[in-house]
């Protein structure tokens, strides 16, 4: 185990001078479903040997809280198939300077865990949900389970989550019967719904830029056939959505625009994989080993140093519509959207 130790506490700044307040913890590559565009359907999993601790994971938030960090998402694969993952928000929770702990799931098992998050300080929840017609739902996930996921909103709503978000990837041929039930079921359940473009980072390699809806398109079917939108003026500069009210003042929609519109020149995230790797940019090729150094007699500043020297190398963009666009070698599950 490493020693724990001070730390620099100078803010994590890249070479573009974007500074990086926001870190995103895959807790695991499993997942209980197989959303097409995410997993392949036979997977081969990583070893529990080779996935953080809790104790590692906490440890590395409080190195990068110390620089400023004070937003973490807990992500994955699924994180609600890690075990105890109450545990590992109430050890977050308890770090200094962190303002803000979020989790982006797909809610199958959210019913049976909402009031054990909620009370070990969870802040905020990201629900991902494609549709709301079961057979599409399976056609997607490659799974049963939208019953489960609705049940899972129904409860955290219920122990008091507020401001829960709905993610929905737009895919071309599915998504554009679902924008407008999607856009009325979360008008009616107070949640607010962000469309998001479908990126290349599917475990089948199967991504054609013809599969991506625009969010521009999505926003005038919504304009159209649900209500008049305003744009929110509060959109925060750092969050990749472009945000809209109603008009009638029932609620939000919003947009990340990923493919069509990147949002890189404000970016601040972070990622460690569950195999803790650092990562600075979802569509990166390069990696920085963080177990090894957690796992070694390293103190906490030899640990920030590898962070500082990943945030460094960041790219001013991810460059997808670059003809020389290498996709990464890791998919959307093993990387942590
Ligand atoms: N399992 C959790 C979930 O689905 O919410 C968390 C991990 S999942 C990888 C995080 C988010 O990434 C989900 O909202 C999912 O829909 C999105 N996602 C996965 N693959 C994607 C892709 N190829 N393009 C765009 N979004 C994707
Ligand atoms: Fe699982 Fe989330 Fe990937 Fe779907 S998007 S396969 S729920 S990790």
């Amino acid at each position: 185990m490493g020693s724990h130790s001070a730390t620099d506490t100078a803010p994590l700044v890249d070479s573009f001078g974007r500074v990086h307040k926001n870190l995103r913890i895959s807790v695991t590559d499993r997942c209980n479903i197989r959303c097409f565009y995410c997993m392949p359907e036979t997977v081969k999993f990583l070893p529990h040997k080779d996935i953080l601790s809790f104790e590692e994971i906490a440890r590395v938030v409080q190195v990068v809280a110390a620089a400023g960090v004070d937003r973490v998402r807990i992500t994955g694969g699924e994180p609600l198939v890690r075990s105890q993952l109450d545990k590992l928000i109430a050890m977050i929770r308890a770090v200094d300077g962190i303002k803000d702990i979020a989790i982006t799931t797909n809610a199958i098992l959210l019913e049976e865990h909402a009031q054990r998050l909620k009370d070990a300080g969870l802040d905020r929840l990201n629900i991902s949900l494609d549709t709301l017609d079961p057979k599409k739902f399976e056609k997607i996930a490659r799974r049963k389970g939208l019953e489960k996921v609705l049940k899972g909103i129904a409860k955290a709503q219920a122990v008091g989550f507020k401001d829960i978000r709905l993610n929905t990837v737009a895919l071309a041929g599915i998504t554009e019967t679902e924008i407008v039930p999607l856009a009325l079921f979360a008008r009616q359940h107070n949640l607010t719904l962000r469309f998001i473009e479908f990126m290349p980072l599917d475990g089948d390699q199967a991504w054609q830029t013809d599969q991506v809806i625009n969010g521009e398109s999505i926003r005038e079917v919504i304009a159209g056939e649900v209500c008049e939108l305003l744009p929110a003026h509060e959109t925060v500069r750092s969050q990749p959505a472009v945000d809209f009210h109603y008009a009638d003042g029932r609620g939000k929609v919003g947009f990340i625009n990923s493919v069509s519109s990147p949002f890189c020149e404000a970016c601040d995230r972070l990622r460690i994989t569950a195999d803790g790797r650092l990562r600075n940019c979802l569509f990166g090729t390069e990696e920085w080993n963080l177990i090894d150094a957690l796992r070694s007699d390293a103190n906490d500043q030899s640990v920030l140093e590898i962070i500082r020297e990943g945030i460094m190398k960041k790219k001013a963009g991810h460059g997808t519509d670059d003809v020389q666009f290498k996709r990464p070698q890791r998919a959307m599950y093993q990387i942590g959207g």
